[in-house]
């Protein structure tokens, strides 16, 4: 294994909360480790989206920087978050060193992607003013966080104020099997996704939703390897798949999931994971490829943060533009990194 030359635990100030059923993403700031790889001529960087603390997965932000500060070699199944940001950095290098973008590598053709705004659980007044907002500035699709109790009340009042505005769910399984009639609801006021409605292991309540509901019922959380997605599938209990590649140990694997999505006529979307510009480059690049048939989480780094080492993504007209500059991303700009780092390790 390469060793290192950085490892960085930053904090990035929160320009807006992204309440979730998950509870992982309070705070005024959000944790993050990159990792920097120096050959000499180059440097690639590689982003840890484990977020500040455990809820979404088990993986959080602090015990990835121990993790990856320790330089033993990382375990993708127990840690896919960490193992990504490895792999994204020595991409990064490699495709430095080559002079191409990750879109290029991937041999993306469209020059942009459709943007996907999330909005967290809060009061339903705010909620619907923030979807006004989004669709003013060009959102095509709204994603609501919801959970048992914040779900049809809000995506009614949401769909009568952006009527024109595709509405996803996600409930990041909260739901009970006992809760299902207001899933139901959801489905008839025209939600045409409910992300991972039930917990993770609950596919005989998934497989009933996916067999009684229009809406596209995707897993997240359930999925974090083609043998889940295989399984899901053989029950029943999966519509499509969120894929986000931080949660299945990198971009290989998710090409791979994104592959037999393709393979077996599963829906597929790119899926975010509160990334830093580092990530989201690497995000809408992947989303560029042909298999994704439902919009996904692609917006700017700034619909969340008020500051970013990172140069952000560019969004036109609710279309998010497909980077084309060599490596992953461009660098960061290195006063603003280390002003944001609160930790780190060098060798
Ligand atoms: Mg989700």
């Amino acid at each position: 294994m390469i060793p290192f030359s950085e490892v960085r635990l930053l904090s990035l100030p929160v320009s807006e909360h992204l309440g979730a059923a998950h509870g992982a993403t309070a705070g005024p700031a959000r944790e993050l480790v990159v990792v920097a790889l120096d050959d000499g001529d180059a440097v690639g960087w590689g982003e840890c989206s484990a977020l500040t603390t455990p809820g979404y997965s088990h993986e959080h932000a602090r015990a990835g920087y121990e993790l990856l500060t320790a330089g033993v070699p990382i375990d993708r199944e127990s840690y896919p978050m960490a193992a990504a940001a490895v792999e994204m950095a020595e991409l990064d290098l490699l495709l430095r060193r080559a002079d191409q973008s990750l879109a290029e590598h991937f041999g993306v053709e469209v020059e942009s992607v459709p943007a996907g705004a999330t909005l967290g659980i809060g009061p339903e007044s705010t909620t619907v003013e923030r979807a006004r907002a989004m669709a003013g500035a060009g959102y095509r699709r709204v994603k609501l966080k919801i959970d048992p109790a914040h779900a049809s009340s809000i995506v009614a009042a949401v769909r009568a104020a952006v009527p024109d505005v595709e509405i996803h769910v996600d409930a990041n399984g909260s739901f009970a099997p006992t809760e299902v009639s207001e899933l139901y609801t959801l489905d008839k006021l025209g939600v045409t996704v409910i992300e991972q409605p039930f917990p993770a292991d609950d596919t005989i309540a998934t497989a009933t939703l996916v067999s009684s509901v229009e809406a596209t019922v995707v897993a997240d959380e359930a999925v974090g390897s083609v043998a889940d997605a295989e399984r899901l599938l053989a029950e029943g209990a999966l519509g499509g798949v969120s894929i986000k590649p931080a949660r299945v140990g990198g971009l290989a694997a998710a090409l791979q999931l994104l592959d037999w999505c393709v393979e077996h006529g599963v829906d597929a979307l790119a899926g975010g994971m509160l990334e830093s510009g580092l990530g989201r480059h690497a995000l809408a690049a992947f989303a560029g490829l042909p298999g994704f048939t439902i919009a996904g989480d692609i917006s700017p780094s700034s619909r969340w943060f008020a500051a970013d080492p990172w140069p952000d993504i560019t969004m036109i007209d609710g279309r998010v533009l497909v980077p084309r500059a060599a490596g992953v991303a461009p660098a960061p700009d290195p006063e603003m990194l280390d002003r944001l780092t609160i930790a780190v390790t060098t060798r």
